[in-house]
């Protein structure tokens, strides 16, 4: 979510005449998005504060903060940053900084009218690479109303055309906030109630993505299948979003892989399931957070599923997805979590046999629920599950991608590789693989390789052939 807020902070920050630049040493404005879900990310955010005010005694320096910041965080930091400001409240940065008395490149241009400036940029760059709005229009959002209703702050941010990072991957918000209110998660005080954003726009950006040769598009939400539901009957549903999807891709001729993330096991539902089995641009991949395999912490994590429901889910995927690869979230040492409740994890595990697991030890985030209970399992029981459930995972890994061994594949190509002479590329159900190849101009194209050998969490293949597409 961050990588994909970020996208849309360049535009807007490049929208007022900054130019990007690779090294912190050399900026004049410094930024972070944020994310609150463990302790580790809120500290590093610390010190590279430290460290950046430790640079204003000589120079011009300007620092924001947004993304996920927790009201206890927030209080702290918002003495630390120049601005610290909510991602929706995006585009009003400019009369953010204009108010805190900061002249950006375009308004010092100021014999330029704003217009050329963003005519310029959208003639230097192609298609999604624009703006939405034109920047006076930008900046007198912020000037003529401040908004403070949410649902009109996150409709003007996804207005924001994203800056790619990639010219073959994009991601697309359909949603923000959360209201699961799960008792280990911040989310729903840090990002606020379930908002989805109107469904024609998805399908205007994700038309506009799949025109511009785009191969990997995730759709992104805290709870991304209950999609539409807070809008009462006047928004399409998620499984009739994936449908619409999938017509188009269907429909347009063009090839494109659709992922999404993250689901909700309580709002997976089978028409999800079976809209995926019925359309080829809807990658059999699924990423279904578990948590944690034992009944009773899943109800002391305000989960509402049961490992029995869970079970269901799975088996409805490999009955209806036999080739989809399943990633879950597993979170060990949770409040008071006991030795008996962590082998039901271990047991969900080995019975799930997932293709890859985020494997998180506990640490209580201030302001969720759980905070308030004591954090009692010792750190070194929480690495030593860490482990074993790590192993468990391998175990599975290697057998199944040892299964692929022979096997034709069509992968996307990523770029190249660590080892020399290699590209790197992923499968559909998103198995890191590389292949022995030079040619470069093969990145974000479909190719179909021969797979050789495999390793826990990866493949090697032979390249066959390139799969000549519309696009290419
Ligand atoms: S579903 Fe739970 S874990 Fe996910 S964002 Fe919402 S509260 Fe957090």
């Amino acid at each position: 979510m961050n990588k994909s807020d970020s996208e849309r902070v360049r535009t807007v920050v490049e929208a007022m005449g900054y130019e990007w630049t690779g090294d912190e040493q050399e900026a004049n404005l410094l930024g972070i998005l944020a994310c609150s879900v463990r302790q580790k990310s809120i500290d590093k955010v610390f010190s590279r504060i430290h460290k950046w005010n430790s640079w204003k005694n000589h120079r011009n320096l300007i620092t924001f903060l947004s993304g996920c910041i927790l009201p206890a965080d927030r209080e702290k930091l918002l003495k630390q940053f120049d601005l610290v400001f909510e991602i929706s409240e995006l585009p009003q940065f400019s009369y953010m900084l204009s108010q805190y008395g900061i002249v950006t490149p375009v308004s010092y241009r100021s014999g330029l009218p704003a217009t050329v400036e963003t005519d310029r940029q959208q003639k230097e760059k192609t298609g999604l690479n624009t703006l939405a709005f034109p920047i006076e229009e930008t900046a007198n959002k912020g000037i003529n109303k401040l908004i403070t209703r949410p649902e009109e702050k996150i409709k003007d941010f996804w207005q924001i055309k994203p800056t790619c990072h990639s010219s073959f991957e994009a991601f697309i918000p359909i949603q923000n906030g959360c209201d699961k209110f799960c008792s280990f998660c911040a989310v729903p005080y840090t990002r606020g109630r379930e908002i989805s954003r109107p469904s024609g726009e998805i399908m205007d950006e994700l038309k506009e993505l799949v025109s511009h040769g785009y191969k990997s598009i995730t759709l992104l939400g805290q709870n991304v299948n209950s999609y539409g539901l807070d809008k009462n009957g006047h928004e399409i549903t998620f499984p009739v979003l994936l449908r619409k999807i999938g017509e188009y891709g269907k429909t347009s001729g063009k090839d494109f892989w659709i992922y999404f993330t993250s689901p909700h096991p309580r709002d997976m539902t089978r028409d999800v399931i079976e809209v995926i089995s019925q359309y080829d641009c809807l990658a059999k991949q699924i990423h279904l957070p578990l948590q944690s395999g034992d009944d009773e912490v899943l109800k002391k994590m305000n989960r509402r599923y049961t490992t029995g429901d869970y079970r269901k889910i799975i088996h409805l995927i490999r009955k209806l997805l036999p080739e989809a690869t399943i990633f879950t979230d597993i979170i060990v040492g949770f409040a008071g979590e006991t030795d008996e409740q962590f082998e039901n994890s271990r047991r969900a595990m080995e019975e799930f046999r997932f293709n890859m697991a985020y494997i998180a030890r506990y640490s209580p985030r201030p302001g969720a629920a759980s905070s308030r209970w004591a954090d009692d399992v010792p750190g070194e029981i929480k690495t030593k599950r860490l482990h074993i459930l790590t192993g468990e995972l391998t175990r599975h890994t290697i057998g199944y991608n040892t299964g692929l061994t022979g096997k034709k594949l069509r992968v996307l190509v990523t770029g190249k590789d660590r080892k020399e002479g290699y590209l790197s590329a992923l499968t559909e159900g998103k198995i890191v693989l590389r292949f022995r190849s030079d040619e470069e101009s093969l990145t974000g194209r479909f190719v179909e390789v021969i797979v050789e050998s495999a390793a826990e969490y990866a493949l090697e293949a032979k390249f066959n052939k390139e799969l000549i597409t519309e696009e290419t």
